[in-house]
C-alpha cells in the first residue's frame, strides 16, 4: 500500500509539475505577446542605428565576391535583362491623411487618419544580372535574379 500511495503522490507531482511548467510557458508568451511591440520599438532603432549599416557594408562585400576565384571586389556588371515581367495583385495598407479644421478660434484643427486596406496592380519584374569576374586569369561569368516591384500596370 506504501508503494501505492507513493505512486499516486508521484503521479500527482508529475501532473502539477506539469501544469506549472505549462502555465509558466503561458505567462511568458502572453508577456512576449504584450511587450512584443515595446521590444520592437526599443529594439529596432538600435539596430538601425548601429547594426545595419555593419550588415549592408558586409553583404555588399561578399555580393562583390567572384564565386569561382573567390575574391573581393571582383564582380564587374557586364549586361541585364528583364527575363519575366508580370501583373500582381496585392493588398496593401494605406493611410489617408486630413484636417479637421475648427470651426471656433480657439480651438485647435485636429488632423485625422484613416486606414484602409486597397488590391492594386503591382508590376512584378525578374531581372537577370550577368556578372564577369574583373580577374583577367579567372574570367568566370554568372548570373544572377533579381526580383523588383513597383505600382502600376503594363501599358
Ligand atoms: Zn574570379
Amino acid at each position: 500500500m506504501n508503494f501505492l500511495t507513493h505512486l499516486s503522490f508521484s503521479v500527482f507531482h508529475l501532473v502539477l509539475t506539469g501544469a506549472g511548467i505549462f502555465l509558466v510557458v503561458c505567462a511568458v508568451l502572453a508577456f512576449i505577446g504584450w511587450a512584443g511591440p515595446f521590444l520592437v520599438a526599443t529594439f529596432y532603432p538600435v539596430y538601425f542605428v548601429t547594426l545595419k549599416p555593419f550588415v549592408w557594408a558586409i553583404q555588399k562585400l561578399f555580393q562583390s565576391r567572384c564565386p569561382q576565384c573567390k575574391g573581393f571586389f571582383k564582380r564587374k556588371m557586364v549586361d541585364y535583362d528583364i527575363s519575366d515581367e508580370r501583373e500582381v495583385l496585392r493588398t496593401i495598407n494605406r493611410v489617408d491623411q486630413g484636417t479637421l479644421f475648427s470651426r471656433t478660434l480657439f480651438e485647435p484643427n485636429q488632423t485625422i487618419e484613416i486606414n484602409r486596406q486597397e488590391q492594386v496592380v503591382f508590376v512584378e519584374k525578374t531581372i537577370l544580372n550577368h556578372w564577369a569576374c574583373k580577374d583577367p586569369l579567372c574570367d568566370h561569368k554568372w548570373t544572377t535574379e533579381e526580383i523588383i516591384d513597383h505600382e502600376g500596370s503594363l501599358t
